[in-house]
């Protein structure tokens, strides 16, 4: 079973996918992450936009995903935290427009979800990744509440230097350039369940989310809690 839950920068889908995921036992994916992994190489590259599309065959990046867990590898090293780095925020929505990069994560997504219950977030998995999911889910914050999250959620993990400004203007950068690209730009699905989280609690939203999903026999069985 797929459950997809696209939307902006900051709009909460990493704690919500992985809250879903643990209520549920399924495994949570992130697609953000393997975008990050193109442009982890992008930035080994020099940003040499044809050398890493010409290694794009042999990336040798590698992400496990299990339940709430979820690691990049290059080759023998784990890069789940230099894919998070605001090298990698600043430049991840330049790699992410590349339709090369596109074609193989939509690659990479539909292999790692084959016959696996996931719960995925992304921008365009419910639009291009995965048109036929069993939930899709369109997740959104206003923009300031978006960058107030994601500066808070910096600071927990210790970024002294980064200011809420800085934040602000990623968000709104990567919201301009993730919704006006011309593939696959971040786009609510027709068939997905918008769900504005700018006055909901953590756990409001997450409650509409699970009663859409166990209104499902099959995941009724499944849920652990
Ligand atoms: O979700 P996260 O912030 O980690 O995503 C990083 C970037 O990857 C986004 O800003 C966007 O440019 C790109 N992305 C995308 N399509 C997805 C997931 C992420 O274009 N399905």
């Amino acid at each position: 079973m797929i459950i997809v839950i696209d939307g902006p920068a900051g709009a909460g889908k990493s704690t919500t996918a992985r809250e879903i995921a643990r209520r549920t036992g399924f495994d949570y994916v992130d697609s953000g992450a393997m975008y990050r992994g193109f442009t982890y190489l992008y930035l080994m590259h020099e940003f040499d936009r044809s050398r890493l599309l010409k290694n794009l065959a042999d990336h040798n990046l590698r992400f496990e995903f299990h339940v709430t867990d979820a690691r990049a590898f290059h080759g023998d090293s784990e890069i789940t935290d230099e894919v998070r780095s605001d090298k990698v925020n600043d430049y991840v929505s330049e790699v992410a427009a590349m339709a090369e990069v596109r074609e193989a994560v939509c690659h990479m997504l539909r292999e790692v979800s084959k016959d696996r219950n996931v719960v995925l977030e992304g921008r365009d998995l419910g639009t291009v990744v995965f048109p036929d999911a069993d939930f899709k889910f369109f997740l959104t914050a206003d923009p300031a509440a978006r960058a107030r999250r994601r500066y808070e959620e910096l600071i927990g993990k210790g970024d002294t230097q980064i200011t809420l400004e800085d934040v602000r203007r990623n968000v709104e950068k990567r919201d301009h350039i993730d919704s006006s690209r011309n593939i696959a730009p971040l786009k609510k699905a027709d068939d997905a369940v918008e769900i504005d989280s700018t006055f909901l609690t953590f756990e409001e939203q997450i409650t509409r989310i699970l009663q859409y999903v166990r209104n499902k026999p099959e995941v009724k069985n499944k849920t652990n809690t």
